[in-house]
């Protein structure tokens, strides 16, 4: 064992952390990570990668990873065998469902884990327990930017690569800063613009890297962007800029929508957003004469109510101009986590089986049936939002949580966690102590993915296979092998002795998939998921929009205006990310390098609000919503203007969590928390 343990070895992996999904070896030796090394094979990144991707990788070896199955005794938790801890999970679990029913249950599904292990949790919960309460972090992130695209094109994922993206000569980048969420995509656009006059226009509450690099960088009220998107699609259209001749082929229902933008002049658009009826003249100029616009967004547009319509929005004025179906062109979500699309695409949802294909639907359902051996509700079932409210309601009494931190991520994280202690039973499936972990009844140690096989799928819906570089650790297991084991105390032998095999499975229930297995992924291969016959399809809608007829539609949504507050919840709260950390932090702050860069959070002020209120850098400043409130430091900077204040979300203390402060309003059609639309009041507490 010792000659093996000092033995250097070179695995091939992908980034655990953001959605751009680079690969590089990494070289170990025993436990120990020596290096990451990028490679020119690597089809997404070659030599490139992030701070995260490069040195983000501490938490592996934290004496902080969970080794051993927990069980709660009391307030304490104490060690168990996987033999005791399953015991339990299977005794509870099938006491909830056999007193109150299957729906009693709900499953939570992790952007963290593999396809594979997403694809288990999904088979978990409707083949054994007979439920489809199952559900993603999609639901807090990018649920609305795939609605607004499934409504517009069919599907709900990236119409094109990231190569198309800097192919493009327009790219608008709408709330999102992929300089610091998505550092290895803003490179490529970086060089573009550099390099190949590709034009920028960033929209945004905040004035970020990539704003600051900007040909035109606007900052609509929070909340509007439909409403210029809207306008200057009309404006588009009025001009005649718009595609004439693919609206008539590819399109539906072109003359319900320009009847629907009636309303959306100019002059409604800059009273409703406050951006000049000039620089709106300006967006349409720049999209008319650009070869190809690609329209990336993010949180800033999914995480406000009328972020599903806005991304419909985004996906109309795609079409209106001829710039989806098409290589170097498109829309763009970025995904937020590194497999938040693969979570999403193995059905981990209450209404979709793997592939997106409903659940309501009796051919699909029949084939699921056949292939698993029971029968599955034909209703949707709740997602997370919903799981919430059912917990208060006394409906869901047990719920399995797979590698997602809800107590703490969740808006409003005050009522998730008077929730969670109010379930009967719950098993966290996790490698830290997270906040929802506290909550636990019995705890099952799960495992990273350099101590693991599987595949992810990146923003663009690329899968890609990681490989086993590290042993596990202590008694901690993959996966995909503690939902087997689970489910064999339940009475179903899955009987997978290897990740290839589950992901076969998953294939032959999902057209998508056809064409594509573990030897198409072999090293640096990587497959695009998107065409009914399962080839490999890098732009989506060549041959046809996802729909019986092939044609897109353009979709005809109402304008939901922005949610109100209460008058003294006078500042805009804007939140989200910086370089160096991800997410809440579980991960990166256990990088000492990271954390020293990083160590703490402070509330991003403009000058003009600083001087209004005597607040300076290094202050400290108590915010509060209706919802909570939170300590933190000050700093003063031009990045925020006016009354909008920016607060990241990665911080970890009870003192200053942005969650602390986020509400309980929810997108209209996919109930994404409207984390993006917070209102606030400052008060100063110590000046210094
Ligand atoms: Fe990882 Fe994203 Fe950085 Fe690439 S850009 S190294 S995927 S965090």
């Amino acid at each position: 064992a010792s000659m093996r343990e000092t033995r250097t070895k070179k695995t091939k992996t992908v980034c655990t952390f953001c959605g751009v999904g680079c690969s590089f070896d990494v070289w170990t030796k025993g436990r120990k990570i020596l290096k990451i090394e990028p490679s020119e094979d690597a089809p997404v990144n070659s030599i490139s990668t992030c701070v995260k991707g490069k040195f983000g990788w501490d938490f592996v070896n934290s004496r902080e990873r969970l080794t051993k199955p927990l069980i709660r005794k009391g307030d304490a938790f104490v060690e168990a065998s996987w033999e005791e801890a399953l015991d339990l999970v299977a005794e509870k679990l099938s006491g909830i469902q056999s007193t109150y029913g299957p729906d009693a249950l709900g499953f939570i599904a992790s952007s963290k884990m593999s396809n594979e292990e997403n694809y288990l949790i999904q088979k978990l919960s409707r083949q054994v327990f007979g439920t489809n309460n199952v559900d993603n972090c999609s639901r807090y992130c990018q649920s609305p930017a795939s609605w607004g695209l499934q409504q517009t094109g069919g599907i709900g994922g990236d119409t094109g690569t990231i190569q198309d993206i800097a192919g493009a000569g327009l790219v608008i980048l709408i709330g999102c800063a992929p300089a610091e969420g998505h550092p290895v995509l803003a490179t490529r656009i970086k060089r573009a613009h550099k390099l190949h006059d590709q034009k920028l226009i960033t929209v945004d509450l905040r004035r970020h890297e990539m704003a600051d690099r900007s040909d035109l960088f606007i900052r609509p009220k929070q909340g509007t962007d439909y409403v210029w998107l809207a306008a200057v699609t009309k404006y588009l259209i009025d001009e005649g800029w718009h595609d004439p001749l693919f609206i008539s082929e590819r399109v539906n229902y072109y003359d319900e929508f320009v009847k629907a933008l009636e309303p959306f002049t100019l002059e409604m658009a800059e009273q409703t957003t406050g951006i000049a009826k000039s620089t709106l003249i300006k967006i349409a100029e720049m999209i008319h004469e650009a070869d190809g616009t690609a329209i990336c967004w993010g949180m800033g547009v999914t995480q406000n109510i009328a972020g599903s319509h806005t991304s419909a929005a985004i996906g109309n004025l795609l079409l209106a101009t001829g710039n989806m179906g098409r290589k170097n062109a498109g829309g763009f979500p970025l995904r937020g986590h590194n497999n938040v699309q693969g979570a999403s695409d193995m059905g981990t949802m209450p209404n979709i089986f793997p592939g997106y294909q409903p659940v309501a639907d009796d051919v699909v359902r029949g084939r699921f049936e056949a292939a698993y051996g029971r029968e599955i509700p034909s209703q949707p079932g709740l997602d997370n939002i919903e799981m919430l409210a059912a917990i208060e309601y006394g409906k869901l009494r047990g719920m399995y949580i797979c590698g997602e931190d809800m107590a703490w991520v969740d808006a409003n994280s005050n009522h998730t966690q008077e929730m969670l202690a109010k379930l009967d039973f719950l098993v966290v499936q996790e490698i830290f102590m997270t906040t929802t972990a506290q909550f636990a009844d019995v705890i099952l140690p799960g495992v990273p993915s350099l101590e693991k096989d599987g595949t992810f799928t990146n923003t663009e819906r690329r899968v890609q296979r990681f490989y086993q570089a590290l042993p596990t650790l202590g008694d901690a297991k993959p996966d995909w092998e503690i939902l087997m084991a689970v489910a064999k105390k339940m009475g179903y032998d899955w009987g997978y002795t290897h990740p290839s095999e589950i992901f076969a499975e998953m294939a032959s229930l999902t057209p998508w998939f056809a064409q594509c297995d573990y030897d198409v992924l072999e090293g640096w291969g990587s497959f695009h998921w998107g065409s009914l016959d399962g080839s490999n399809t890098p732009v989506l809608y060549a041959d046809g929009f996802n729909f019986p007829d092939k044609k897109a539609r353009f979709a005809l949504h109402d304008y939901v205006p922005p949610v109100e507050f209460p008058q003294e919840f006078d500042l805009t709260l804007d939140n989200g990310r910086l370089l160096e950390q991800f997410h809440e932090g579980n991960l990166t702050s256990k990088s000492a390098g990271i954390q020293h860069k990083l160590p703490e959070v402070f509330v991003e002020i403009s000058p003009e609000l600083a001087k209004e209120r005597g607040v300076e850098s290094g202050s400290l400043v108590r915010l509060e919503s209706p919802y909570g409130s939170v300590k933190v430091k000050a700093l003063v900077t031009d990045r925020v203007d006016g009354k909008t204040v920016y607060l990241p979300m990665h911080s970890h203390s009870h003192e200053n969590a942005v969650n602390l402060l986020t509400g309980n309003a929810v997108d209209v059609k996919t109930h994404t928390p409207a984390y993006k639309q917070t209102k606030v009041r400052l008060e100063v507490l110590r000046k210094d």
